[in-house]
């Protein structure tokens, strides 16, 4: 798959993994050696925890089904330290579904909690033309924000996980699911990863083996990339006659400023990207104000966002994220401000025809893991609200039948706004691959007819099948002051990182390829894991050092050719406020 110029796509270089091999364990352990729970939910993100809350709160007025699901009727598995630890948004959110799932709080409750931080009231958009100037254009519908409330989900997540242990679930934190359990064609739970293995695989002094989780009901919300997600999606043929998954890659910081910001802020293409064909970078901005109601102080919420599907290898999120800075509009923001949080993941972008089937026998994909995210708007954290109350109630519906089948689950959310909206915008992420000059004026027809014209399905290629050339983006970047632009090795440091040094090495990816793929690697990923021996050569085949235990867990490595698995629980970011 070497084309254009020299160019080298990732997908010609796979990474070396047999996910239904290794990733789905083919029946239970004797009784005697496992663990039952009634329903057992994958993720503890904002997906995960709302199918858990929702559960909980129909389960609370029906103790026979709560009864029927034994000791342990909710269990959440969740590979952080603690909820929320791994998770990252924007985040302007709809409020719809947080209402629904919470009725009893007002949005000023919201904020004393802790994980809300105003209603956004005033919004402005701009095109940036040069590292310097600006020119403001209305919003388009989709990004109109008017209404909705700035929130962290990780922040959120942990709310919601202190309600559902509240409520009665049992939260494993700190724990991998890193098989899916299949049984007569039917996933029958997971099976939690080993602890205490050394860099070879070797069991350590404080090793632990995993133990099987059986469930009545299995709901997979493991966010953009999932690691079993994908497994079951191939075991289950899930993806047969959709569209390719596509990736962005969004790095983001929060910022403690002196002066309240009092709109939210996006920005779209241009500086510092290069747009043309050639290069093919896509993305935006935002910049998002939030009050902090319990300490009094202003924060901002600042990010950049990358569509996986650029040709230059040389695009780094991160750095885009470090000159996006330097511009005076953003300079403005910030002054006199500091650094109080950085953190990076990746955001399914297909949209509606690259939703796989969201049932299988016994088990449901809930939130991010199901593709469940609208790009033009940038939201999702309300899709994986409501798709994850909607499963709760569709595994409830169908345990009191004594059923295992949940496929009404796809009806509910096809005919939620979750349907809905996706399927209005659902040609507008396709003409982008065309690049953003030709692309961008289809996609404005599409917004405007709300995907009637041109109309159709529009097809998707994969990111890793773009070929990469070696350009000159890095040349652009600016040198890290350690004041208002980092290096990625100390904004990893402050996103609370903590993988042990001699654990396995959790990231799959071919370790002698082209140049051009293993700058790719070197340039997109955020924590720097990824290096090229000094001495390697300018052209052809080079080695590859991965520094897997800097790895924030992003995702974007899956969508250009290699692949992230589950590391040991517990390993990874500690977000607090992202
Ligand atoms: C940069 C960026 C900006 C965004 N901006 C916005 C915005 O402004 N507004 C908006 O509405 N949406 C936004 N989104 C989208 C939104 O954040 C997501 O759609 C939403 O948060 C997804 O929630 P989730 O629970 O499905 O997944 P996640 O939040 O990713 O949660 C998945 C959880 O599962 C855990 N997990 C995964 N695999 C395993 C496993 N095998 N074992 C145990 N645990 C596991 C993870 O650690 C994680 O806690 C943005 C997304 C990004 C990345
Ligand atoms: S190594 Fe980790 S942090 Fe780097 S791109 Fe891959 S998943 Fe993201």
């Amino acid at each position: 798959m070497s084309s254009r110029n020299g160019a080298v796509a990732p997908a010609a270089f796979p990474p070396p993994v047999d996910p239904q091999r290794e990733f789905i364990k083919r029946g239970l352990d004797p009784e005697e050696e496992l663990i039952e729970v009634g329903v057992a939910i994958i993720g503890g993100g904002t997906a995960g925890l709302a199918c858990a809350n929702r559960l909980l709160a129909l389960l609370a007025e029906d103790p026979e089904t709560m009864e029927r699901l034994g000791e342990v009727p909710v269990a959440v598995i969740e590979k952080a330290k603690t909820s929320g630890g791994h998770n990252l948004s924007g985040a302007v959110m709809r409020p719809g579904p947080l209402e629904e799932l919470f009725p009893d709080m007002t949005r000023e409750q919201w904020r004393e909690e802790g994980f809300a931080f105003g209603e956004v009231r005033k919004e402005a958009i701009y095109l940036l033309p040069s590292a310097r100037t600006k020119v403001r254009i209305p919003p388009p519908p989709p990004q109109r924000n008017h209404g909705n409330e700035v929130i962290s989900v990780s922040a959120l997540a942990r709310y919601q996980q202190r309600q559902a242990e509240e409520a009665g679930a049992y939260i494993l934190t700190e724990t991998s699911a890193t098989q899916l359990i299949v049984e007569d064609g039917r996933v029958v739970g997971v099976r939690s990863g080993d602890k205490g293995r050394g860099k070879d695989g070797e069991p350590l002094s404080n090793f632990e083996p995993g133990t099987d989780i059986k469930a009545q009901a299995t709901v997979l919300a493991e966010g953009c990339w999932g690691h079993i997600t994908g497994a079951a999606i191939r075991e289950f043929d899930l993806a047969e006659g959709r569209e390719p998954q596509v990736w962005e890659l969004g790095v983001k910081e929060v910022w403690r400023v002196p002066k309240p910001l009092d709109r939210v802020i996006h920005t779209l293409a241009g500086w510092p990207l290069k747009i043309s064909a050639k290069y093919h970078q896509i993305g935006g901005s935002w910049i998002y104000p939030m009050k902090d109601f319990k300490s009094g102080e202003d924060l901002v919420s600042i990010g950049f966002v990358i569509d996986l599907d650029y040709a230059d290898a040389t695009t780094s999120a991160h750095d885009l994220l470090q000159q996006f800075k330097t511009h005076p509009l953003v300079r403005g923001i910030l002054e006199g401000g500091e650094r109080a949080a950085w953190g990076a993941k990746a955001i399914p972008a297909g949209g509606y025809w690259a939703m796989p089937k969201l049932s299988m026998p016994g088990a449901v994909l809930v939130g991010d893991a199901g593709g469940m995210v609208n790009l033009a708007a940038l939201k999702g954290v309300h899709y994986a609200i409501k798709s994850g109350m909607l499963a709760a109630e569709a595994i409830y519906d169908a345990l009191g039948r004594g059923s295992s089948s949940f496929e009404p689950y796809e009806q509910a959310v096809e005919e939620s706004i979750i349907g809905q909206e996706l399927w209005e915008q659902r040609n507008t992420r396709q003409p982008f691959q065309k690049g953003l000059i030709r692309g961008g004026p289809v996609v404005n027809l599409m917004i405007a007819t709300k995907g009637r014209f041109p109309g159709g399905r529009w097809s998707l290629h994969r990111n890793d099948e773009q070929p990469m050339f070696i350009g000159n983006s890095k040349d652009s970047y600016p040198r890290p002051d350690g004041k208002y632009t980092f290096d990625k090795l100390s904004s990893v440091f402050i996103s609370g990182n903590a993988t042990r040094d001699d654990a396995p090495n959790h990231i799959r990816v071919r370790k002698h390829v082209p140049r051009e793929i293993a700058e790719g690697w070197r340039w997109m990923c955020p924590a720097g894991v990824y290096e090229i021996p000094e001495d390697a050569p300018e052209h052809g085949e080079v080695d590859v050092i991965v520094n897997y235990t800097n790895c924030v867990q992003c995702g974007a490595i899956t969508a250009k050719g290699g692949r992230l698995t589950t590391p040991e629980g517990g390993d990874g970011p500690l977000y607090q406020l992202l």
